[in-house]
């Protein structure tokens, strides 16, 4: 007997979804608007008002001057604000600290489209001056970063994982990298032994012209039995909720303390 048509796996981008309502129309967006308007017009979720920012993102040596727009106090980057050619990557302010947890949220403030935009990590050994006149996938080209694209390929050593549906306008993309045990989470695919670099930088790469990104949340925590047994908890939490309705506010505090398990990004909309 022949074996049926596999089951198509979820990796079309198309498939992704923004977080919020607030980007589900045609209205002004919300990086338009003071985030006192956003809250009454959009009844936003977001979360961008706790605006819990410990680094901003830094024009890295060797990238074209031009490819790279910043805004917001360096928290907003717009990719190649005339015309693309090629890889423009941003990189954060300062490394990871070491026996640190840490997390933060990118969200995609325009439509994704093109060779790739991906966000991820990355040494200081990311070769970022010689992709600037190449369109390539660059975050997990080798072994020096990890990547997520947003057709939903997570890469690291020129390897290819399939596992999500990637990010579209108005995705939250969260990335948990715990620099105590070594370990990254990437939209639920987890890398080890990453306290083998010297330094780990976050990194978002884009090849779209005029494509667009905000840091909307970056954290960290000293490793500690407390941060251990908050992980524990709430991962007990996270299976209660399952069968409880918790509060938004709540929901968004378990988001963004890293403790919520796997699923990394924050889908709930449709997308466009
Ligand atoms: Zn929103």
């Amino acid at each position: 007997m022949l074996p049926g048509p596999s089951k198509p796996k979820v990796t079309d981008s198309r498939l992704a979804r923004p977080y919020c309502a607030c980007t589900s129309s045609r209205l002004p967006m919300p990086w338009q608007l003071q985030l006192q308007e956003l809250e009454l017009a959009t009844d936003c979720a977001c979360g961008e008002e706790d605006a819990i920012g410990e680094w901003t993102w830094q024009e890295p040596e060797g990238n074209v001057q031009n490819s790279l727009e910043f805004s917001k106090n360096d928290t907003q980057v717009t990719f190649h604000p005339t015309y693309s050619s090629g890889t423009a990557t941003v990189r954060g302010d300062c490394p990871f600290h070491k026996d640190h947890h840490h997390y933060f949220e990118i969200k995609m403030l325009t439509d994704t489209y093109g060779t790739d935009i991906m966000v991820g990590v990355g040494t200081d050994k990311v070769n970022i001056a010689e992709s600037r006149y190449k369109f390539t996938s660059l975050l997990g080209e080798d072994d020096q970063s990890y990547g997520l694209s947003y057709r939903g390929m997570v890469r690291h050593g020129a390897g290819l994982a399939h596992e999500s549906a990637g990010f579209c306008r108005g995705s939250i993309v969260g990335v948990r990298v715990d620099l105590w045990h070594g370990t990254l989470d990437l939209n639920g695919i987890s890398f080890f032994n990453l306290r083998r670099h010297q330094q780990l930088y976050p990194m978002v790469s884009s090849t779209a012209a005029q494509s667009k990104i905000r840091l909307i949340y970056a954290a960290s925590w000293r490793a500690s039995l407390l941060v251990d047994a908050a992980k524990i908890l709430a991962a007990s939490t996270t299976a209660d909720n399952a069968m409880q309705k918790k509060s938004k506010e709540s929901e968004m505090e378990f988001d963004k303390a890293e403790i919520s398990e796997s699923l990394i990004i924050r889908n709930q909309a449709d997308c466009i």
